[in-house]
């Protein structure tokens, strides 16, 4: 081989070790430049702002109105990814200017047992003493019109909406709602007006609307209202947001009731121990114009409800049973069930299943006690 030949030899052989080691160092090089991209990607999007998620409420062209998560509403832009939009979609929307962004595939589906207790009670008539004429009157004005709808079309009247009752605590308002929800095999509601208010903050509306559809599928219904002051208080001024939440509930509330066929197989029923904070308009013809007052029972209403409560205890004969009614003046039907059943605990305590006159004596004692205490408390509250 002369030197030109070996000199060619040696850069053949040159370039060859150069393409042969080039290539893992271009690899490398590759990876790394694609793995600078990625985290560069993710550093941008770490930096972005959080998104919001809002219900579209109302589409007008390509603006909607949304309600955030607190309850407030917007008119906004709609950007053209999100495709046809529908109220009750839900769509990310921009924190600074509120537009929607990207529609989610979720869609709100609100299961309104979560919200409220849904039954079917075996409350009976029986089961409720002292209040004949009211449970007459409940029977007339939610009873029938449920059970004979034809016969108000005949004679050509609109039976009430719905009933307001009110009076003290633990007087039997629930019970009486429960039995006539049993009377006519109804589907009985149960909403609490200070939880809808409160522990649901923002929704109240929205639940409000939804019971009313949930208690038309499931009619006949019965919508029973607890604590409806908390609701439906007469407000001098709607100025905080919580405020304007209770409003907005009570609002719904108006128009649900004004909203549905008067022999629509859904009654409502509330019940208050603050009639006279209520907001006229809830009582008002075509609401809740019909108001039954449930006192605190008098001696034979006591009787009644002492028998219901004894009926299964076995009672010693030497109770006096006209003594212990007395002795129970201005206790409320709740009261007398707690007199009897303190009472059951004096027996088991002593180990016996009679009951006895002293068992009877010192279960009254006791949940006149507990009254007293709870009225102190009250006036260390409120002076
Ligand atoms: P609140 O206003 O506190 O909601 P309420 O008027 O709805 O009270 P209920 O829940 O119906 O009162 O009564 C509580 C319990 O007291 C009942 O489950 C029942 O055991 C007893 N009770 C109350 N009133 C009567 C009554 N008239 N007859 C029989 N039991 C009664």
């Amino acid at each position: 081989m002369n030197t030109k030949e070996k000199e060619k030899n040696v850069i053949e052989s040159v370039m060859y070790s150069y393409s042969t080691t080039a290539s893992p160092l271009e690899e490398e090089n590759r990876i790394l430049k694609e793995t600078v991209s990625k985290l560069k990607e993710e550093v941008e999007r770490f930096k972005t702002p959080p998104l919001m998620i809002c219900e579209i409420r109302n589409v007008e062209g390509n603006h909607a109105i949304i309600r955030i998560p607190n309850g407030n509403q917007f008119y906004v832009g709609i950007s053209a990814d999100c495709g046809q939009l529908k109220p009750g979609d839900m769509v990310l929307a921009d924190q600074k200017n509120l537009n929607a962004i990207r529609k989610l595939s979720i869609t709100r589906k609100f299961n309104i047992q979560k919200f409220v207790i849904v039954e079917k009670p075996d409350t009976s008539w029986a089961d409720i003493g002292g209040l004949d004429a009211q449970a007459r009157e409940i029977q007339e004005v939610v009873e029938l019109p449920l059970k004979k709808p034809e016969l108000f079309k005949k004679v050509g009247i609109t039976p009430p909406k719905g009933i307001l009752l009110y009076g003290e605590p633990g007087t039997g308002k629930t019970l009486l709602a429960k039995a006539v929800a049993a009377s006519t095999n109804s589907t009985f509601i149960e909403v609490v007006g200070s939880e809808l208010v409160q522990k649901f903050i923002g929704e109240g509306a929205k639940i409000v609307k939804e019971i009313f559809e949930f208690a038309r599928k499931k009619a006949p219904a019965i919508i029973f209202i607890d604590e409806l002051d908390s609701l439906a208080a007469k407000r001098v001024e709607v100025g905080t947001s919580g405020e304007r939440e209770v409003n907005r509930t009570f609002m719904q509330l108006l128009a649900e009731l004004d909203g549905f066929e008067p022999l629509d197989k859904v009654k409502v029923i509330g019940a208050t121990n603050r009639k006279d904070i209520l907001d006229p308009a809830i009582v008002r013809p075509g609401r809740l114009d019909r108001l039954i007052h449930i006192p605190i029972p008098n001696n034979e209403g006591r009787k009644e409800i002492l028998k219901i409560h004894t009926k299964n205890m076995s009672l010693d004969k030497d109770i006096n049973l006209k003594d212990m009614i007395e002795r129970m003046e201005n206790f409320s039907g709740a009261e007398i069930k707690a007199a009897c059943t303190e009472a059951g605990y004096f027996a088991i305590r002593d180990n016996r299943t009679n009951i006895t006159k002293s068992d009877f004596l010192g279960g009254i004692e006791k949940v006149k006690k507990e009254e007293l205490l709870e009225g102190n408390d009250y006036m260390k509250m409120f002076g």
